[in-house]
This record gives structure tokens, C-alpha cells and sequence, in this order.
């Protein structure tokens, strides 16, 4: 766990016990003691305390009062209405087939096979590919989509099969009633690379698809991220053909080949020729990769699919200064610079939010529902779930529109990386380099800042542009922050970088946030109650279905106008370490199985 930023918290108002004296002369007293407190506080200041500091001292009380007063006394109208409430909960769906891949042995050894020679064939997304048509390193899509042919024969039978920029898939099994919307199922074909220095911490080699029976682990890169998924999505519909299965709806299948590298090529070519032939607003919903899967909240068993992503921002920030022999150096050299403009960004981490838009706020306050209700499982102690503590405050503060910030401060200073990163925009600088030589001075150094972000990309750029240019006009660099023109700053004598030093600011590759999908629609519902269905609460509790959003992209954000509901769930044991993206890669196939099983139920159900 990261260190707590304990310098953010607001100060924490102790609660009273006021019983049942009445609220108004419970409240004169209050308000008298604050005051007299912050009075009390101003006057053992030395005597030389500025105006501005008592201006600042009774803004400060007045707006602990006003905290105060809002934790007694019943909310507005308006703050009401901000509170998002729980999704309605539906009852358990059954499909009208009931398929248990997961009870079946053959079955599962068999998937393990075929999910194991699907991460055999090194579908890798590299940076800077070249042309589909052309960069030979991408044949080996040949030989995956064969694979798959082979594999799944009902499916290249029944359905119609587009391969779309040479290596894109989009499946069709037409349905019989067109007044439906389609579905659509996406899960990209490509793997992220396997660095060679971490070979030999591989427990099986990373190509091979190894599996270890008695583990029931599938291992290997992409058995989780992202073949896992698709070979689960065709398992269901091969299974479903096999049955018989003739849907009313029609059936997309989408898969991308570079969702690793931003998916320009893949989904978002596909989502364009869909776009084209069936316009905006025309499919039933999309279920694509991520969420944060199956797992236990504070007690409570929850499903936790994302309704909506993170935006990206990758800024780069290039410090030109003079060259010159390094016997005679200015005070500070471009490299010298460079980590101040990183230290101040690293100064001022960005703040954690929640707001009413903020899925993960719905998703708080069911689970403080829940709680309240009596239907979590015996309180998780301190050890047992680690991170933030659903406190009573805490669940009391979630109801109350003015508490937000408090809560969220909280959980940035002791919540896990994952709690604290589906709230707050994060940033990092991932890439620098400059400086060529011992007895030279760097004339370039650039670094490159990595932000997925919860706010707006300008807002963002805006706030980077803030925080920068005192450190930039310290050092006299003229500076130009998004092209934005620029202008030249004072103090280039302190530093002898002079006037020719210059900071700018220019964004490599941007994405906004996307908009939460909502869950108040019968789409949801139907989601909901396949959850509910295929993966029910522990010792007969309620599993309850609650949106979060995804700190990483998926394919789907190229597919936002083809429908409201997008939905991005691997329904996995969240707690699983599944190993996405590093060394040991795998899937558990009894997870597997489910997989294809919510998948079977899904499509029944939507049918
Ligand atoms: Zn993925």
C-alpha cells in the first residue's frame, strides 16, 4: 500500500451524542463552541497574524460548521436527490436451458486444451506495427483464425464471417426477428508482449498454454487478457448452435487484433463499418472485457461490472536549453530542470472524487445498503479486507452530498490502489530521456506523463499547464503548454539558461472519459438477474450487481455510438491473480467454465 497523503484529510468533526435533546438547542450550542474554539485558536496565533490567515480561520469554522450541520439535520430536497441510489436488484434470471460446463470434467479438460492452443499461437500487438496488410508480424493471425475455423465449426457454418482491415473478426448469426436489436459480444485476439528478461520467472513458458490439472490453471500469456474471454464467447455459441439455438436477436461477435495498442485498426474499424450498416443507437448492448469481476465488498457479495472507462492522456514535456561545455555549467542543466517539473507534478497528485456521475459511488452505497441492512456476511475485520473501511461514519457520510469529498479523501489515504484509482485521476511519468554526453551540457530532455483520467482532457491540460509554469518561469523558460503560443518568463539571469530555454508541453495521444452506461434499464436488469443466475451469493446471501468503471481502455470505447448499454465484465474471482499483462499469466478453467456458462445464460436470456 502506497503512503497516505494524511496531510489531505479534512479535519474530522467528532460526532455528538445529542440523544433526543431537540435539534435547534442542540445546534446553538454547537455552533457556539466551534466558534468559540476557532476564536480560541486565532488568539493564541502569534500577534503578528496576518488578516488573511483570520479570514482563513473563520472560513475554515464556518465551513466545519456548515459540515456539522449537515451531518444533524435532514437533507434537502435537492442534496436528496443528488444521493444515486442502488440498481434495483432482480431476481435470479434462469435461462431456458441451463448449461454446466463448469460440473462437467470432459468438458473442462477439453476447453483447457482449446483455450491452451489458442495462447500457443503469439497473436502479439508490438508498438509502432506497421500496415495489416503489410507488417508480416502479424501472419500469425492467419494461423489463429484457422485455429478458431477448426475449432469452432458450427460457428463458421451458421454465421456469416467478415474479417474486416485483413485481420478484424465480426461474426453475424443472423436472428429471426429484426424489429430486435443485436447483441454484441467483444474480445480482442492480440496479447501484449513477453519481455525476455522475465522468461525464466515464468513457472511454464508463456507460449506454451500449459495446463496443470490438479491447479486447474490454463498458463500462459492471453490465457486471461484476452483469449480467455473469446474462447469462452465461442464456446457458449458453438454450444448454443449445438443445441439447436435459432435466436430472435442477432448475434455480433467482435474481435479486434490490437486492443493493446489503442485499437485503432481493429474494433474501431469494425465499430465504423457497424456504424455505417446499422446506425446509432441500434444494438441491444455490448459485453466486452474487464470490470472487477466476482468477490466479496466489505462483507457483502458483489458482481462488479464497469459501466464506463477512464479517459487517457499521455503529455510529453521537452526542456530545450543551450548546449556548452560541462566545465562552465549554469546552476541548473535541462536534466536539472526536467526533475524539477516532474517533482512539482509528483508535488501535487490529482484529487479523488466522487460525484453523483461516478458509478463507483453507486456502487459505495449499495454496499453500505446492504450492510445497514443486515446482509453482509460477519464483519470483515480490519486484517480480513484490507484498505478502506466502511465505517458506520463513512456509510452515513455517503448519504450526505457535502461528505463526498471526505470520503473520498479517505479512501485516497487507505484504500488499495484499485479503490483509490477508480476515483482519482492518476499520473504517472513513464518515459525520459536526455543528455548525450559526460562533458556536454543537454540541450534536450523530454519526459512523458501517462494520466487516466477521471475529469476532461482539457481540464486536465489545464491543471498540468498550472502547476508547471512557476517552475518553468523560476528557471526562465519560455513556455509554450499545448501550443498555445508562448511567452518568456522572467529570471533567465538566475539560472544562465537565458532566454533560448523553453518548456513545452504537447499531447501524444488523448481519450475522454466515457460516458457510464446506465443501469436503470431493462437491459441491465436482464444483466443483473444472469448474474444473480449463474453466480449467487454465498451461504444464501444476495449477490449484488453494482457498476464500477475501468482504469484501463478497452475495444469498446470505439463502439459507444452503437448503444447505451455497454458493459465490461470478465466475470472472474476479482481476487484471482490472474497475472494480466506480467510474468505467469493464467486462468483458473472452473472460472473459465463460468464464463462460458453467463455467457450461454446471457444470450438465452436476452433471446
Ligand atoms: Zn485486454
Amino acid at each position: 500500500m502506497e503512503k497516505a497523503h494524511s496531510r489531505d484529510l479534512l479535519p474530522v468533526t467528532t460526532a455528538c451524542s445529542y440523544g433526543t435533546r431537540s435539534r435547534s438547542s442542540s445546534w446553538r450550542n454547537l455552533a457556539f463552541y466551534v466558534l468559540l474554539i476557532a476564536v480560541g485558536w486565532a488568539l493564541s496565533q502569534p500577534a503578528s497574524l496576518e488578516l488573511s490567515s483570520l479570514h482563513r480561520v473563520a472560513r475554515t469554522a464556518a465551513s466545519d460548521l456548515d459540515l456539522l450541520v449537515s451531518d444533524y439535520l435532514p437533507l434537502s430536497a435537492a442534496q436528496k436527490h443528488r444521493v444515486p441510489k442502488c440498481p434495483a436488484q432482480p431476481a435470479a434470471l434462469a435461462p431456458a436451458i441451463d448449461w454446466r460446463p463448469d460440473l462437467n470434467d470432459t468438458w473442462l479438460s477439453e476447453s483447457a486444451a482449446r483455450l491452451g492452443a489458442a495462447v500457443q499461437i503469439p497473436t502479439i500487438s508490438y508498438d509502432g506495427m506497421g500496415e495489416p496488410g503489410e507488417d508480416t508480424r502479424f501472419q500469425v493471425f492467419a494461423t489463429f483464425h484457422e485455429h478458431l475455423a477448426s475449432t469452432y465449426p458450427l460457428i463458421h457454418e451458421r454465421s456469416e464471417l467478415r474479417k474486416i482491415n485483413t485481420w478484424g473478426l465480426l461474426y453475424k448469426v443472423a436472428g429471426t426477428d429484426a424489429s430486435l436489436k443485436p447483441s454484441l459480444l467483444a474480445a480482442h485476439q492480440d496479447v501484449v508482449p513477453v519481455p525476455d528478461e522475465t522468461l525464466d520467472q515464468w513457472e511454464h513458458p508463456p507460449f506454451s498454454g500449459y495446463y496443470d490439472e490438479q491447479k486447474g490453471l490454463v498458463w500462459g500469456r492471453g490465457s486471461s487478457d484476452d483469449k480467455g474471454m473469446l474462447v469462452a464467447v465461442m464456446e457458449a455459441a458453438e454450444y448454443l448452435l449445438a443445441e439447436g439455438w435459432a435466436p430472435k436477436r442477432t448475434l455480433y461477435i467482435l474481435s479486434g487484433f490490437d486492443e493493446e495498442v489503442g485499437g485503432g485498426r481493429g474494433a474501431m474499424e469494425i465499430g465504423r463499418v457497424l456504424l455505417e450498416e446499422l446506425g446509432e443507437d441500434s444494438i441491444e448492448f455490448i459485453l466486452d472485457e474487464g470490470g472487477l469481476g466476482i468477490g466479496q465488498e466489505h462483507g457483502v457479495d458483489v458482481a462488479m461490472p464497469a459501466v464506463g472507462e477512464k479517459g487517457y492522456l499521455d503529455v510529453k514535456m521537452d526542456v530545450r536549453a543551450p548546449g556548452g561545455h560541462s566545465s562552465m555549467p549554469p546552476d541548473h542543466t535541462a536534466i536539472g530542470i526536467m526533475s524539477k517539473l516532474v517533482e512539482a507534478l509528483e508535488a501535487k497528485p490529482h484529487e479523488a472524487k466522487l460525484t453523483p456521475q461516478s458509478p463507483v459511488l453507486t456502487h459505495l452505497i449499495c454496499v453500505a445498503d446492504a450492510i445497514d441492512a443486515g446482509h453482509a456476511a460477519s464483519r470483515p475485520t480490519r486484517k480480513q479486507q484490507e484498505g478502506f473501511q466502511l465505517t458506520k461514519k463513512m456509510r452515513k457520510y455517503l448519504r450526505n452530498p457535502r461528505r463526498w469529498p471526505s470520503v473520498a479523501m479517505t479512501i485516497d489515504a487507505t484504500g488499495t490502489r484499485v479503490e483509490r484509482f477508480i476515483i482519482k485521476t492518476s499520473q504517472a511519468v513513464d518515459v525520459i530521456g536526455g543528455g548525450a554526453k559526460a562533458n556536454a551540457l543537454p540541450e534536450y530532455v523530454s519526459a512523458l506523463v501517462n494520466q487516466r483520467i477521471i475529469e476532461g482532457t482539457e481540464e486536465i491540460m489545464q491543471r498540468m499547464e498550472r502547476v508547471l509554469r512557476p517552475v518553468a518561469k523560476r528557471f526562465g523558460l519560455k513556455v509554450d503548454a499545448f501550443g498555445k503560443g508562448s511567452s518568456l518568463q522572467d529570471g533567465a539571469q538566475q539560472t544562465g539558461v537565458g532566454a533560448s530555454g523553453s518548456l513545452t508541453l504537447s499531447v501524444v495521444e488523448s481519450s475522454e472519459p466515457t460516458p457510464a452506461s446506465p443501469t436503470n434499464t431493462s437491459a441491465f436488469a436482464t444483466l443483473a438477474g444472469t448474474i444473480k443466475h449463474v453466480f449467487p451469493g454465498e451461504n444464501g446471501r444476495e449477490r449484488l450487481v453494482t457498476p464500477v468503471i475501468m482504469t484501463g481502455n478497452t475495444d469498446s470505447r470505439h463502439l459507444l455510438k452503437l448503444t447505451r448499454n455497454i458493459w465490461k465484465f470478465n466475470p472472474n474471482t476479482y481476487s484471482s491473480k490472474s497475472a494480466k499483462h506480467t510474468v505467469n499469466e493464467n486462468m483458473g478453467i472452473r472460472s473459465h467454465a463460468e464464463t462460458a456458462r453467463f455467457i450461454h445464460a446471457l444470450l438465452r436470456n436476452f433471446d
